[in-house]
Parts: structure tokens; sequence; C-alpha cells
């Protein structure tokens, strides 16, 4: 489930949205050294996205229950598991401008001050999106 909502940061005050989770057909990763965000399309990842969701237990969603079961019954490639699907899918990125890499485990970062989440607040006047 992906989403975007606003926040206020209480280290800086800077006003500002943010994307979280990913969706049905990409995932999201960030920067571990600005927090900048990235969105990889599972198309993008080819393979490497097939063998994951080979591996899984279920349909990755089930809104794709059926594209899923149809990978799970033509793909010929070795099933990966979550941490392999993460370390292969970071391994196809370019690093960030800034020189960090992009990763699953970083964190989205204010841009202001670059602080993480636990030190935003919501905003209440600001917009909370959710898509998928
Ligand atoms: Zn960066
Ligand atoms: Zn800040």
């Amino acid at each position: 489930m992906g989403s975007i909502s606003s926040h206020i940061c209480r280290a800086c005050g800077t006003r500002f949205t943010a994307r979280g989770g990913g969706g049905f057909f990409f995932d999201l990763l960030h920067c571990d050294r600005c927090g900048a965000t990235r969105s990889i399309g599972h198309q993008e990842l080819g393979d490497v996205h097939l063998g994951f969701v080979k591996g899984l237990p279920g349909p990755y969603a089930l809104a794709r229950a059926g594209i899923d079961r149809r990978i799970r019954e033509t793909y010929e490639g070795k099933p990966l598991t979550r941490d392999e699907y993460h370390a292969a899918a970071e391994a196809t990125l370019d690093a960030c401008p800034c020189g960090g890499r992009l990763t699953y485990g970083a964190p989205a970062r204010c841009p202001g001050c670059r602080s993480t989440p636990e030190q935003w607040d919501e905003d209440p006047d600001g917009a909370q999106i959710f898509y998928d």
C-alpha cells in the first residue's frame, strides 16, 4: 500500500510531504545518506522480481493473484527470498547523486534537516493520500 502524507518536522519546522510504502507494481527505496526517494518498477527488475514472486508462499497482492500464479507456473528461474530480492534489486540501482546508496531499509528524511520520521508530526492541514 502506497501513501503520501504531509508532515511538519519538529527539529526544523519544515512542512513537506513524504511517500511511503510501495505499490502493487513498484517498490520504494530511500537513499541511506540524504533520504531521497526512488521508485523502481517491478517490470524494470525483470527476473529478479519474478524470482521473488516465485519464492512467496502466496500471491504478492490479492489484486494481482492471477499474474502471480502465471509467474509461478511459467518462470523457470530460482525462487528468491525477500532478502535476496532486496539485495538484487538494490544492486541494479546507481548510487544516489549525493554518493549514498538506495536501499529498502533506509528511512525517509526531512528535506530541511534530514531528520527521520520519529521527529515529524502529521500536518493537520496537509493532504494524506493513499493509493493502490
Ligand atoms: Zn542521496
Ligand atoms: Zn527537519
